[in-house]
């Protein structure tokens, strides 16, 4: 076994012992090359299990939490699933291995683009690109059978939940944006939704609007 495997053996073990068990999961977080979607220096420091700065002041969310959101969502090959904040798109490439279609939004214009030459390069052809608020998810595509958001809200948006199959799953932090958030999956039932608390996190917040539309 050369270092890089054990790198990546040891990455994958550190995982699993933050609660992401199952092996589809596990197997996906093997798959998919983390170094791929950070630049410079940070590349280095892919496999560790923080989150890191990226482009446009955001960060790769957490190889751990990528886990256990993943696995909160329990996808099968069937899904149709929304992404909110694509971000790198680390998480979206890791959904690509476990769904069978994934829109995935981003509201930062260069942050889309690169994401999307990077799907491409690894021919993730499964996924698809948007640039936009993901805030309104995507109407012409709804009902998902999941929709997760790596940006948190202070309430899950009713926008979203309404563009949720009956007996589809959301994750998605909820909580003010400079404290402690909780990530809460919720299951739409046929008459309401059913909500529970998975753990605590700390994501960047979910803003309205494309970013070339409002001065940030
Ligand atoms: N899962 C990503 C996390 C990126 S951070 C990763 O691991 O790389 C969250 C992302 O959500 C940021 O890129 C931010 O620009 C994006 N975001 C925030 N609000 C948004 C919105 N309303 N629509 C689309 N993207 C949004």
């Amino acid at each position: 076994m050369n270092s890089n495997d054990e790198q990546k053996m040891q990455f994958i073990l550190s995982i699993r012992s933050k609660g992401v068990v199952d092996n589809n999961v596990l197997k996906a977080l093997e798959m998919v090359n983390r170094e791929q979607f950070l630049k410079g220096l940070f590349a280095q420091r892919a496999y560790e299990d923080t989150p890191l700065p990226i482009e446009c002041g955001q960060t790769i969310s957490q190889p751990s939490v990528v886990g256990l959101m993943t696995q909160a969502l329990n996808i099968t090959n069937r899904d149709k699933i929304l992404e909110i904040g694509t971000g790198s798109g680390y998480q979206t490439a890791i959904l690509s291995k476990l769904a069978r279609r994934i829109y995935s939004v981003e509201r930062f214009k260069p942050l889309y683009e690169e994401a999307r030459a990077i799907f491409r390069k690894l021919q993730l052809n499964n996924i698809t690109s948007v640039w936009g608020d993901g805030s309104q998810g995507i109407v012409e595509q709804q009902p998902f059978d999941r929709i997760i958001v790596t940006a948190a809200a202070e309430d899950p948006p009713p926008t979203l939940l309404n563009q949720l199959k009956i007996g589809g799953i959301m994750v998605i932090p909820v909580g003010q944006s400079d404290e402690i958030q909780k990530l809460i999956r919720v299951e739409r039932t046929e008459k309401s939704f059913k909500y529970e608390d998975l753990c605590d996190v700390r994501f960047v917040p979910l803003l309205e609007g494309r970013e070339e539309d409002i001065n940030v």
